[in-house]
């Protein structure tokens, strides 16, 4: 079975899964992408526009980082996208620690068969929840997107070893240009360690 059948399977039984905030969405936003991508990015969670598409980053924010990643040179054909709540929060409020605990074993679910070299966490509580190493408990511990964004970090989750690098959210760079360079360097970072990693295998 190739990954994009791997993938579809976690998919319907994330669907089939009695997860908190399911009754309140429309639908369920797993991702969208390349399932033998070698990047995945990981945001926080739905806005209204993906809860009705069921797709994440289609709104606002998902425009801005269709943008971001072009300028790169990427696309939905190298790269898979998802977020850490695989349902839309009411009103887009911030997540709670026990939804990232009941949805983020998707989320590892998701990497284990998307096996990506890179993952790229997207702000803060993507960020937060890979630098805990998975103990949602810890998140609130850890060091903001300020401080270590493209920085890469080892991670290991649930004995998936995880390189680690994050990134500021597109929606922080549509209010705040300044942070777009950033973004560009740390891009730069990303496709560095892609193609350092294909130089030794
Ligand atoms: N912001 C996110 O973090 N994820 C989405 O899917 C959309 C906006």
């Amino acid at each position: 079975m190739d990954k994009t059948q791997l993938l579809k399977q976690v998919e319907e039984r994330c669907r089939e899964a009695d997860l908190p905030l399911k009754e309140l969405a429309t639908n369920l936003v797993f991702g969208k992408g390349n399932p033998e991508a070698e990047i995945i990015f990981v945001g926080e969670a739905a806005g209204r526009n993906e809860d009705e598409q069921g797709l994440p980053f289609v709104g606002v924010a998902g425009k801005n980082l269709d943008k971001l990643l072009a300028k790169v040179g990427l696309s939905l054909e190298n790269v898979y996208i998802t977020n850490i709540l695989k349902y839309r929060p009411p009103e887009n409020r911030a997540p709670s620690i026990e939804e990232i605990k009941a949805h983020t074993p998707w989320l590892i679910e998701q990497i284990k068969e998307i096996k990506p070299r890179v993952v790229c966490s997207l702000g803060n509580y993507a960020t937060k929840f890979f630098l805990a190493g998975g103990n949602v408990d810890d998140m609130d511990k850890q060091l903001g997107i300020t401080n270590v964004h493209g920085k890469v970090q080892a991670v290991e989750i649930d004995g998936l070893k995880i390189k680690l690098i994050p990134l500021f959210h597109p929606a922080a760079i549509i209010y705040n240009q300044r942070l777009l360079p950033l973004w560009e360097q740390d891009m730069g970072i990303v496709k560095g360690e892609i193609a350092q990693k294909q130089l030794v295998d």
